[in-house]
């Protein structure tokens, strides 16, 4: 097998195909670099591609491409698919993010292998088409919303959580002032629990929606005056002003029970596993700094990874 009939049967699209239907797919096309900005697919531009992406990360943004991607895309997955099968442009931005290979499939060439298998398999990927590009459509209008309404720089676009950037300038500001005012802080680290198998098993979408979901819970089950981030990819961040270490272990103890509970569903209202999470809780001290205090919570949530995980560890 030739190193791009490989690339090929390793992607999503061709898994379990026969080998005679890859070396058809590579007689009818090339794999194109792209450079890093290139913009592979745009919603002011019809598309008549399907592009397996091979080597290298794309990035997709809703909305505008002044928004932070949404996703990042690495090899193996394919884009422009909703568009093709239904034939209208694409829902999002998809960016190079650095040197890609991608290899182009023609809006025909997948027609007519869809329809070699069956009837039924065209019609299905239609009906699902138009439940995902309603979804897809609702998803764009809601964050596009959050994004207007507010501060967008200070804020992560897929959870609607404060971001990295706001919790760098923000938790120093609250320790300094919970030390003023010789009050207790308290911060939980939250990471979710094999994520990369959730992703992977679950598909990257209903991993965004599990991160969503967290998200969700976050945002209801602290008290107002609580601070909860995102961290950075799976890991959330939370802040808990004027708060003793026993009222913290309650608050931890209940975002992670109610992240248990919390149902997930898929974009096209499926109902996915629950996940669960792994806490570090760490107290302030009169002469903790940001950094330290994260250090500190980092040292508890690798105990709590390592005595198990669904635990909080102080
Ligand atoms: P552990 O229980 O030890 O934390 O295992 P893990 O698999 O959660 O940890 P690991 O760090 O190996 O994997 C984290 C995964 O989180 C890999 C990455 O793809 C995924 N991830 C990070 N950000 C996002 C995101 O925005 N969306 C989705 N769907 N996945 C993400
Ligand atoms: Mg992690
Ligand atoms: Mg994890």
């Amino acid at each position: 097998m030739s190193t791009l009939a490989y690339e090929l049967a390793q992607s999503e699209l061709f898994q379990d195909v026969h080998e005679d239907v890859i070396r058809l797919v590579m007689a009818q096309s090339e794999p194109i670099e792209l450079r890093a900005g290139h913009i592979l697919l745009s919603p002011d531009k019809e598309n008549h591609h399907i592009y397996l992406l091979l080597s290298g990360k794309l990035d997709v943004h809703f909305g505008s491409l002044d928004t932070p991607p949404i996703r990042e895309l690495s090899e193996g997955v394919s884009v422009g698919e909703i568009s093709i099968i239904d034939g209208t442009p694409p829902s999002a931005y998809v960016v190079a993010k650095e040197t890609c290979r991608v290899f182009p499939i023609q809006h025909d060439l997948l027609h007519d292998l869809v329809a070699n298998t069956s009837p039924v398999a065209g019609n299905l990927l239609r009906l699902m088409t138009q439940w995902m590009r309603a979804n897809t459509q609702r998803i764009v209008k809601d964050r596009l919303q959050i994004w207007e309404l507010t501060d967008h720089a200070n804020v992560d676009a897929l959870t609607g959580l404060y971001n990295r950037r706001w919790l760098d300038n923000a938790l120093a500001r609250l320790l300094e002032q919970s030390s003023k005012n010789e009050q207790p802080l308290c911060i939980l680290l939250i990471d979710v629990d094999h994520f990369k198998k959730y992703n992977d098993t679950q598909g990257h979408l209903s991993g965004d929606q599990a991160l969503i979901a967290l998200g969700n819970v976050l945002k209801t089950t602290v008290r107002p005056y609580d601070f909860a981030t995102r961290y950075g990819g799976e890991e959330f961040l939370v802040i808990l002003p004027n708060t003793n270490k026993e009222e913290a272990i309650v608050a931890a103890d209940r975002i992670r029970q109610n992240t248990v509970l919390k149902k997930i569903c898929a974009c096209n209202g499926t109902e996915l596993p629950s996940i669960t999470i792994s806490v570090g809780l760490a107290i302030s001290h009169s002469d903790s700094t940001a950094q330290s205090l994260i250090a500190a919570a980092d040292a508890q949530l690798y105990r709590a990874k390592e005595e198990g995980r669904n635990c909080v560890k102080y």
